[in-house]
């Protein structure tokens, strides 16, 4: 069955971005009578913070408040530390990773060398083939390791249903941080996997980390999804919209007078979806969920929209 999710990270509430990502990752899979899941990417913050649950707790609240119901318990990714470390083993049973003991200082400084790394901002392979004693003596330095994944200069082509086709290389990206931390890119493959999603539908903001995914699946032997990235709302400078920007959350739009149905109807109709002023449920939205009615350019919101 078609299988679609909306994955928030619980650092901040749900702003009009997030919640009309969140509409339309929930009429794509509803308008193709698939399921939609719910995953809470609290993999950074640690185990029982009381904040990010906090903010975990009204992200949902405000999904439901929408309408975007979602099959089966929510997950979460703190409680999934076993499956990332078993990909992480698989990884490195293939010979796929290495120990990088890199500082951001040191990464820096290489990239802007003269041989440096071809794709900007990647990592420039420092640590890739240290000898042995090289290695040794850094790990006598104390200083724990990331691991990152040798991906050996990949090309990888990935495709979105809005945005078409894109070629990248693969950098040897960090899979696991110094600190501990599993790498986002690596869960995400992971989880997406796990749960059967077949259609990710989110920010074009991570667009540009796809290929990256995309090559972490074929190296697991996963599937890789169909990709539907949507553009982004944009606070009135042009900058990605935040709290500054005003009445952003679903309850500052509610204190403004606003009801459910015309917030709805106005996320919809920022993406292409409905008239302006039309007042909406999320149903109504699946039903006539249209890759190619939605728009392709940011939503820039200003004090009259
Ligand atoms: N947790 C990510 C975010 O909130 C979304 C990840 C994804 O959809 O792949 O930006």
């Amino acid at each position: 069955m078609p299988t679609g999710r909306f994955a928030p990270s619980p650092s901040a509430p749900l702003h009009l971005g997030n919640l009309r990502t969140a509409l339309l990752a929930w009429a794509a899979a509803r308008s193709e009578g698939g399921r939609f899941l719910v995953r809470v990417e609290d993999l950074t913050t640690s185990p029982g913070d009381p904040r990010a649950a906090e903010v975990a707790e009204a992200q949902l609240a405000d999904l439901a408040a929408l309408g975007l119901d979602h099959d089966g318990a929510v997950v979460r990714q703190s409680e999934r530390h076993d499956r990332y470390a078993a990909a992480l083993a698989d990884l490195g049973s293939a010979g796929l990773t290495y120990p990088c003991f890199c500082t951001r200082r040191e990464i820096r400084e290489a990239s802007v060398a003269p041989h440096g790394p071809d794709v900007e901002g990647a990592y420039p392979g420092t640590c890739r083939s240290l000898t042995d004693d090289e290695r040794r003596e850094r790990e006598a330095s104390g200083r724990p390791p990331a691991l990152r994944l040798r991906a050996g200069g990949a090309t990888v082509t990935v495709e979105d249903e809005l945005l078409g086709a894109r070629t990248a290389i693969v950098d040897d990206l960090v899979l696991r941080r110094a600190d501990g931390a599993v790498a986002y890119n690596l869960a995400v493959v992971v989880d997406d996997a796990d749960q059967g999603v077949d259609r990710v539908v989110r920010g074009d903001d991570l667009w540009d980390t796809t290929p990256r995914q995309v090559l972490l699946q074929r190296l697991l032997g996963l599937p890789t999804p169909r990709y539907l990235h949507v553009p982004l709302v944009l606070g009135p400078s042009g900058e990605r919209l935040a709290k500054r920007d005003g009445a952003v959350t679903l309850a500052d739009r509610l204190a403004l007078g606003e009801d459910v149905a015309s917030v709805v109807g106005r996320l919809a109709w920022s993406a292409g979806l409905a008239d302006d002023g039309e007042r909406l449920t999320a149903a109504d939205v699946a039903a006539r969920f249209d890759v190619a009615r939605l728009v392709r350019t940011p939503w820039v919101l200003t004090g009259t929209s």
